[in-house]
């Protein structure tokens, strides 16, 4: 994926508004989660309508940040039964297990933690591109 230099803001249509903007912090409201603090973002604001964008590198933070938040929530309630092996998810959607890893880190895969050990849900809705 090709980063974007954004110059003119596409929310408002001010030209040249877009500036770049570093070490921003923010809080993030998880829908039934509550909010957790996101530090070290990266991306172009619009000075006129505050509107903006992470990089990739920063949204990807964002996106695994949010997953092991949700994981983490998701560690109280959910039970061992509910649980598959980084392998056995492996096997069922025939992908390695790095890819597996991959997947939960940048959300597609739900999972939750046990103890330090990252677990995939048997049963999930895959949002798999
Ligand atoms: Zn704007």
């Amino acid at each position: 994926m090709k980063e974007k230099k954004w110059v003119d803001c596409p929310s408002c249509g001010s030209k040249s508004s877009m500036v770049l903007k570093s070490n921003i912090a923010e809080n993030y409201h998880v829908k039934d989660y509550g909010s957790v603090k996101i530090t070290g973002l990266t991306g172009h604001f619009c000075k006129v309508c505050k509107d903006g964008f992470y990089n990739i590198k920063s949204q990807n933070h964002i996106n695994s940040t949010v997953a092991a938040f949700k994981a983490r929530k998701d560690s109280n309630s959910v039970v061992a039964a509910e649980l598959v092996s980084v392998d056995e998810m492996a096997k069922r959607l025939k992908r390695t297990r790095q890819s597996i890893h991959k997947m939960m880190n940048n959300g597609k895969i739900k999972y939750v933690f046990v103890g330090d050990i990252r677990l995939p849900l048997k049963k999930q809705e895959l949002a798999i591109k």
